[in-house]
Parts: structure tokens; sequence; C-alpha cells
């Protein structure tokens, strides 16, 4: 028999996945798939006391280290890579309890994480309301005259845009007065004024501002007085 490459020292219990094939030199089972060296010898893992675990393949770390931690008896898995002359892991054997239970927690794991995703999404939406019913408490307060479903889209896009996502000081930028009269600005310029038309019909967009800024002034004026007819 062709004499096997002995495995790195210091991993702890080491199982072979042989290239070729093996005997168990105690009970004559083979060809085998894994195998323990023993004083050179290879040996089946029942024969090593090892036939109860169960194979893990590399690749989840923290199903790996969970595993190997409740495993009271636990196996490195190795094959050789004749073109790089070295072992390489291939995973680990493991009890099966022990595997179950860190699969159990990595999943536990992955549901709290989903969890806390969920809270997230609802903490942001609840600040994103918050942000909007502050920025249309400033656009009542500094426009009193502003219709009220027109102060909400407002408010709504400008959250849209910023509030939960920013930080809290980019928040309180945002509803400094020139940022709410920014918003209602646009805004009227956007729905009161033929401003997008002149864009679409080609209207230089300075141009376009100069010929509506009385009108959008004029807006801003009536909306700043608290018993505009009509608002
Ligand atoms: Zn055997």
């Amino acid at each position: 028999m062709e004499p096997i490459a002995t495995p790195p020292h210091g991993t702890g219990l080491v199982v072979i996945q042989p290239l070729k094939k093996r005997r168990c030199a105690e009970c004559r089972t083979g060809p085998l798939a894994l195998l323990v060296l023993e004083e050179g010898a290879p040996r089946c893992l029942d024969c090593a006391d090892l036939g109860h675990l169960v194979f893990l393949p590399r690749g989840d770390a923290a199903l790996t280290r969970r595993s190997r931690e409740s495993s009271a008896l636990s196996a490195v898995v190795v094959r050789f890579n004749r073109r790089r002359s070295r072992y390489e892991r291939q995973g680990i054997l493991v009890e099966e309890e022990a595997l179950a239970l860190a699969e159990e927690r990595c999943l536990a794991d992955a549901e709290a994480r989903q969890r806390r995703r969920v809270r997230d999404a609802r903490r942001r939406e609840a600040e994103d309301l918050r942000f909007t019913d502050a920025f249309e408490r400033e656009i009542r307060r500094l426009f009193p005259g502003c219709p009220a479903d027109r102060a909400r889209a407002v408010a709504a896009h400008a959250a849209t845009r910023g509030s939960g996502r920013v930080g809290r000081s980019a928040a309180g930028r945002a509803l400094s007065e020139a940022a709410v009269t920014a918003a209602v600005r646009a805004s009227a310029r956007h729905t009161d004024t033929p401003y997008d038309q002149l864009l679409m019909s080609g209207v230089p967009r300075h141009e376009a501002r100069r010929r509506i800024a009385a009108t959008v002034e004029e807006r801003l004026r009536e909306w700043r007085d608290e018993h505009t007819p009509g608002a």
C-alpha cells in the first residue's frame, strides 16, 4: 500500500478524504470515503469511534463555529491537493445534535436580524411622519393662507427627500425658514404658474424663472396673509 501523506498536526482530530481507494486496516471495509490515520494505517470512522458524526461542508463560518462549540467530539476533514502539495480543509465532522442546535441558533439570529430590520423600517416611517408633521406646521406658521392640502403635499414631498434618512441636525436645517420657504416657492412655481410648460417648450430655465417670478412672489404674499379669500 502506498503511504498516505501525513496531515498537519495541531488541528485536533483529522479525518482524511483519500484520493486513492483505501480499506480499513481493522475491519477491511472499503473503499473508504473518509478515513483516520492511526500509526500510519487507515481506519474507517466506525473503527475510529467517529461513525456517529455527521459531515458539515466548509462555507458557513458561523454554523461551523457553533457546531464545533457544542459538539463534545469533532474532527476536521481534509483532502490532499496534489497541485499545491498540501492538505486543504473540506469541512468538519460533528455530532448531529450539535449541528441541529447550531442550525437553530443561526436561524434564530437570522430571524432576530429580520425582526430588527422591520423595527428599523417602522421607526424610520414614524420619523418621516414626525418630520412631515413638523414641516407642515412650519408651512402653516409661515404661510397661514396656504391651503391645508397644499401644505401637506409640500411637507410630504420634503419628507421623502430627507427626514429619517438624514441626521437630526440636517432635519433641523430642513425646517429652517429659508428651507421651508424654498419648498413652498418651488410648489407655487410648478403648480401655480406655467413654469413647467415653459421649460417643456424649450424656454431656458433662467428666462422661464424670470417670466413667472412675479406670479410666484404674489402667491407667496397671499399665503403669508392669514385672511386670503378662498384660501
Ligand atoms: Zn473499520
